[in-house]
C-alpha cells in the first residue's frame, strides 16, 4: 500500500471485500429496519427521471404522501435528500430575509430550525420549554403576542427527547391568530403517530422516510398548503439554495415535469413501496400498531425497573426515551448491544447526553419480535 504522502497510482481491489454489512436490528432513533418489499423495490431496474413510466410513479408517490400526511395539499413531494433537505426546503423557502421565525428550545431539532432560519436571513425568536417537555400552548400564545413572528416552527415528535407535542391545533390556532405560517417537523411522527396536516391546520410539514416509514434515507416528504406556497412564489428575493428552491422544483413536480435535477430514482421507488405498505395497512391501524408495540416495549423496560424520561401524556411511541440508571455508562451499553446482539439503540443528545437511552419503535421495527429482543437484550446487558 502507498504511504500517506505517496500518491496512489493503483488500487488493490482484492483488499476491499465485497460489501457484507452486518445484519443489525435497528431499534435506535432511525434509520429503522427497512421492509423487505422496500429493499426489493430498490433492486428493480432504473428508468430515466423523465421517463413516462417514472412520471406515473411520481404521481403515485404524491398521492400516497397526501394520504400519509392526511392532506389534500397539491404541493406534496419527496425532496431529494435526507430529512434535513426537506427541512431546509421548508424553512429556506418560507422564511424570507427580514422575517421573524419563532422556534422551540425544548430539543435538538428546534435548534436546527433556528440555524436554518438564520441562514435564510431570518431573525430567530424563541419559545421556551425544558428538554423533555412539550411546548405549552399558552407560552406559544404569549410568544406570538410578544414577537409577532411571520413563521412559527415546532417539532411534533422530538427525536432527541422522546416527547410528543400534544395540542397541535391549539398551537396552530395561536400562530394563525397572528397571521404566522406554521412549519411542523414530522420526521419521527409520519406514519407512526397520529398526524393530521389539514385537520390540524399545519401550513408546512416536512418528514423523513427512514423512521416510521421504514425506508432508507434519500427522498424526504414535504407538503405545503396553497397559502404557504403563495408566500413562497411571491418572495421578493430568491431563496439562497438553488437546489431546494421550490419555485424551480415546481417545474419538475408540478404540471410541467421538466428537468430540474436527476431525481434519486431508486429512492423514489423505495418511498413508493414504503407508502404503499402504509396505505395497505391503513394509516390509523398503523398508528395503533405503533402505540401497541411501543406500549409493550415501555411496559417491558418499566418492568425491569427502568424509568421513562417523558411522562405518559407526552410519551412518543416511535421514540422511547428511557433514563440511564445511576452508575451506568450509556455508551458502553450501546456498544455491548451492538457487539453481542447486533442491536442498535442510542444514547442521549445535547441536554440529555448521558441521561437517556433512545429506543426506537418505528415502522418495520415495530414488531413483536423486535420489541421482545430489545427488552431482553437490554435487560441482559444491564444485569
Ligand atoms: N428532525 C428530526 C425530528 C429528526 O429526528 C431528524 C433526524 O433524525 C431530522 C430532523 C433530520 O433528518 P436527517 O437526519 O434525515 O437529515
Amino acid at each position: 500500500m502507498p504511504t500517506a504522502d505517496e500518491p496512489k497510482s493503483a488500487i488493490d481491489v482484492s483488499e476491499i471485500d465485497e460489501l457484507t454489512p452486518p445484519n443489525r436490528t435497528l431499534m435506535g432513533p432511525g434509520p429503522s429496519d427497512v421492509h423487505p418489499r422496500v429493499l426489493q423495490a430498490m433492486s428493480t431496474p432504473l428508468v430515466g427521471h423523465l421517463d413516462p413510466s417514472f412520471v406515473e410513479i411520481m404521481n403515485e408517490v404524491q398521492e400516497l404522501l397526501r394520504y400519509t400526511f392526511r392532506t389534500e395539499n397539491q404541493w406534496t413531494i419527496p425532496v431529494s435528500g435526507t430529512g434535513s433537505a426537506a427541512m431546509e426546503a421548508a424553512i429556506g423557502n418560507v422564511v424570507e430575509p427580514g422575517d421573524t421565525m419563532l422556534v422551540p428550545t425544548n430539543g435538538y431539532f428546534g435548534g436546527r430550525m433556528a440555524s436554518m432560519a438564520q441562514r435564510a436571513g431570518g431573525e430567530v425568536v424563541e419559545v421556551d420549554a425544558p428538554w423533555g417537555e412539550p411546548l405549552d400552548p399558552a407560552d406559544v400564545s404569549d410568544a406570538m403576542a410578544e414577537h409577532d413572528p411571520d413563521v412559527f416552527g415546532f417539532v411534533h415528535a422530538e427525536t432527541s427527547t422522546g416527547v410528543l407535542q400534544p395540542n397541535v391545533p391549539e398551537l396552530t390556532a395561536a400562530a394563525h391568530d397572528h397571521d404566522a405560517l406554521v412549519i411542523a417537523d414530522t420526521v419521527t411522527s409520519i406514519g407512526g403517530v397520529e398526524l393530521r396536516v389539514d385537520e390540524w391546520d399545519i401550513d408546512v410539514a416536512y418528514a423523513g422516510p427512514q423512521k416510521c416509514l421504514s425506508c432508507p434515507p434519500g427522498a424526504s416528504p414535504l407538503t405545503l398548503s396553497d397559502e404557504a406556497m403563495e408566500k413562497v412564489l411571491s418572495r421578493e428575493s430568491d431563496p439562497r439554495s438553488w437546489y431546494l428552491d421550490l419555485s424551480l422544483l415546481e417545474g419538475y413536480w408540478g404540471d410541467e415535469r421538466a428537468y430540474h435535477h436527476t431525481a434519486p430514482i431508486t429512492n423514489v421507488y423505495a418511498i413508493r413501496e414504503a407508502l404503499r405498505l402504509v396505505a395497505e395497512e391503513g394509516i390509523e391501524e398503523r398508528w395503533a400498531r405503533h402505540e401497541r408495540l411501543a406500549g409493550a416495549l415501555k411496559a417491558g423496560v418499566e418492568g425491569m425497573g427502568l424509568e421513562m424520561n417523558a411522562p405518559d401524556e407526552f410519551w412518543l411511541p416511535s421514540l422511547n426515551a428511557v433514563r440511564v440508571p445511576d452508575g451506568i455508562d450509556d455508551g458502553e451499553v450501546c456498544a455491548e448491544l451492538i457487539e453481542r446482539y447486533d442491536l442498535e439503540i442510542a444514547g442521549g443528545l445535547g441536554d440529555l447526553d448521558g441521561e437517556i437511552f433512545r429506543i426506537g419503535c418505528m415502522g418495520y421495527s415495530a414488531r413483536p419480535e423486535n420489541v421482545i429482543y430489545v427488552v431482553t437484550a437490554l435487560g441482559d446487558v444491564l444485569e
